[in-house]
């Protein structure tokens, strides 16, 4: 699927300008309209950390014309393994301040606007409303559910980005066009399941093959070139050396930009939202949680069990247990699942992580299923410790 054009061409290029990008404007693709559009764009960076630092090298010297970057955090000696954009003599200087400088320095003929401040649901839409298109850079599941949110209301456009270890994603969110991060991720992990690079740590170079695969498709975007990465998700395995895409449907009942959204303005709190799991659900799951190698030794035995997993169409399709049915969650908060469950066999729910089969398995147990278990950790667990060749995501 290609798309039009983000931006409209600038009215014209300086001479230093056609000296500086001769090496686009002479590929017929992009051209003096498609380096007018750059220089017209308007691109916000979330982050100038791991991902954000190749992110803004590349964009200030592709020539996108005005560049944001908002990071609230200082530089660290441990950031400099990465994130390039920063050098010794930052080390204790604001992100923000730190990147702007090392663009100018790149790029002097674009614009740089420094927000040097903590991206919030205060701020969020006013910030990204300035701009065309979003590179999200950010580490944590909260932000990043706010930036695909917001994003989603104010009708942008962002390119996703994700590193761990030897491990890289990325996909373009766009709702108009396809799906949004909450048709792939309908719920965050529950909180301490997927480590941060802070905790598990990322491969430096990652960085980079991630960061400019977000350019890339961001160029793409602005100048209306070639297949962007909207409705897939981009798999990298550094050590395998591959890159695979698989596709991601837009999911008809994402609460955000499903058929009937409930989702209609920003949360209140998306810290609270990436750290809960309700009362009931802790409860269901004490003394009813099998790990992924009881399940495992379960299957070869023959156990007379119904493997159920609760999530979505888009995720079951990247990888599944093998025997697990697909019923969805929202198909048990209305209630429906639970005539498609048969009464003679032991249920056994799974979701990714463990939050949503805990959350199932309450509704099950309450409606008299009283043996019914669920996998911790979810095909993640299944995936570490049964088959990992399988893939993550
Ligand atoms: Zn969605």
């Amino acid at each position: 699927m290609s798309l039009p054009p983000l931006v409209e061409p600038a009215a014209e290029l300086t001479v230093d300008e056609v000296r500086r990008y001769s090496r686009h404007l002479i590929i017929p693709d992009v051209g003096m309209a498609g380096q007018k559009r750059l220089k017209n764009a308007k691109v916000l960076c979330v982050g100038a950390g791991g991902l954000g630092s190749p992110a803004l090298l590349y964009l200030a010297a592709a020539g996108v014309g005005t560049l944001g970057v908002i990071d609230f955090d200082v530089v660290d000696e441990s950031n400099l393994q990465r994130q390039v954009i920063h050098g010794q003599s930052d080390v204790g200087r604001p992100k923000a301040e730190s990147a702007a400088a090392s663009v100018r320095e790149i790029n002097p003929l674009i614009d740089v606007v420094v927000h040097n401040e903590i991206l919030t649901t205060e701020n969020v839409m006013e910030i990204f409303a300035q701009y065309d298109l979003i590179v999200d850079g950010t580490d944590n599941f909260a932000t990043r559910y706010m930036v695909n949110d917001a994003a989603v209301l104010l009708g942008k456009p962002y390119v996703w980005g994700s590193i761990y270890r030897f491990d890289g994603q990325a996909s373009v969110f766009w709702a108009e066009h396809g799906p949004c991060y909450r048709c792939l991720y309908p719920e965050p992990p529950p909180p301490g399941m997927v480590p941060s690079c802070a905790e598990g740590g990322v491969l430096g170079v990652l960085c980079a093959s991630i960061g400019s695969i977000q350019v890339n498709e961001a160029i793409k975007l602005l100048t209306g070139i070639g297949e962007p990465l909207v409705g897939r998700l981009m798999i990298y395995d550094a050590l395998e050396m591959n890159y695979r895409s698989v596709k991601v449907r837009k999911d008809p009942e994402c609460v955000l930009c499903g058929k009937n959204p409930t989702v209609t303005q920003l949360l209140e709190d998306y810290e609270a939202f990436c750290g809960a799991v309700s009362a009931e659900a802790q409860e269901a799951v004490s003394g009813s949680t099998i790990t992924a190698t009881e399940l495992k030794s379960w299957q070869d035995r023959g156990e007379n069990i119904y493997v159920v997993d609760v999530r979505e169409p888009n995720e079951y399709e990247i990888v599944s247990i093998p025997g697990a049915v697909l019923i969805p969650k929202g198909e048990f908060l209305n209630g429906s699942a639970l005539e498609k469950l048969p009464q003679d066999k032991k249920i056994v729910l799974h979701c990714k992580s463990g939050v949503r089969s805990a959350e199932c398995l309450a509704i099950v147990k309450n409606a008299g299923f009283s043996d019914a278990v669920h996998v911790g950790g979810g095909v993640l667990s299944w995936i570490k410790t049964i088959d990992p060749s399988l893939p993550t995501y």
